[in-house]
């Protein structure tokens, strides 16, 4: 019988060591010696991911949460909107795992010529069909775009969910115009809640997040595929408390991402009734949120202060061909 071969870093080609972390029962963390990216192992073979992808994971309509939390959503699109104008103040821009195309329709309102790429086929046609948004249906990598034809293209919370970040970042820099810019969101695996938690960290979120980056790891990808890094923010209000909380609680004991399940709408959640199906531990849950939100709050600061933030945002520049 032939061995399988032998698992090597995605990003630098070395072969990896035994995992340092077991997240689950099947899923693993191993952390190149050569390079220092950390990999989900075994990763899952891109064409077997789709089922840890089911309808429950984007919801009915692609709306996830509670209609309070949705009605936030608009808000926090409107930051990343003007977070991209700090750089590029019109132009033509690619938002790269879309979902429903919030934020390319912002973007559309805001003067920007805006298409949308989606590996869901039912995300993709609210996008397309209520808002008019052209979207690519697939991976960055597979995509049809002309060379040099955008001014922004964004990654946002999508690079950790490719098999082969570089491969991504190297199409996006392909399709990039000289100067351009490239948004990038990841959890940051080098951050506070994330060394707090754990297996417990609501961000590791295997076996779908492929990779887990550190700041220095994600900036040397970045030169090393053509990019020169503008700035990085270590403050997300939308990802970094919830980070905290959810991480604090699974870490106390209580059913792992229990919150996150009482705070989405039914056709979203793993267990369709929390109330019924785990009342003491739901109404437990209710009963510590005040600290816990409180802390919260403070550790992200902190986490800012540190620049150790829960995930981090960075905006880089296409360098070469001026
Ligand atoms: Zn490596």
């Amino acid at each position: 019988m032939m061995e399988p071969p032998a698992p090597r870093c995605r990003l630098c080609g070395a072969g990896l060591p035994e995992p340092f972390l077991e997240v689950t029962e099947d899923f693993s963390l191993v952390r190149c010696e050569s390079c220092g990216l950390v990999a989900t192992s075994p990763p899952v073979a891109p064409a077997g991911i789709g089922r840890w992808y089911p309808p429950s994971y984007y919801g009915e309509g692609n709306r996830r949460f509670n209609s309070v939390l949705e009605g936030m959503i608009p808000y926090f699109r409107d930051r990343r909107a003007k977070a991209i104008e700090r750089f590029v103040s019109k132009g033509k821009m690619l938002d790269v795992g879309c979902g429903r195309g919030i934020l390319p329709a912002l973007m559309r309102e805001r003067g920007w010529e805006a298409h949308g790429l989606e590996f869901s086929e039912t995300a993709a046609r609210h996008a397309r069909e209520e808002l008019g948004i052209p979207v690519f249906v697939g991976s960055l990598t597979d995509s049809p775009y002309e060379p040099e034809s955008f001014d922004a293209v964004v990654l946002w919370h999508v690079l950790e969910h490719v098999p082969d970040p570089a491969e991504a970042l190297a199409k996006a820099h392909q399709i990039l115009r000289p100067g351009g810019l490239l948004v990038v969101a990841v959890p940051n695996f080098e951050s506070l809640q994330a060394g707090f938690s754990g297996r417990h960290w609501f961000h590791l979120d295997v076996p779908r997040h492929y990779h887990h980056f550190g700041v220095k790891v994600l900036k040397r990808m970045l030169k090393s595929a053509g990019f020169s890094v503008a700035d990085i923010s270590h403050l997300s209000i939308e990802y970094n408390p919830y980070g905290w909380i959810q991480s604090i609680l699974n870490r106390m004991g209580f059913r792992f991402n229990l919150l996150y399940d009482l705070l989405k709408n039914p056709s979203a959640r793993s267990l369709k009734s929390p109330l019924l199906e785990a009342p003491v531990q739901s109404l437990l849950t209710v009963g510590v949120l005040p600290p816990v939100v409180s802390a919260s709050f403070a550790l992200t600061i902190l986490e800012v202060l540190l620049r150790r933030g829960g995930t981090i945002e960075v905006y880089a520049r296409r360098t070469g061909g001026e």
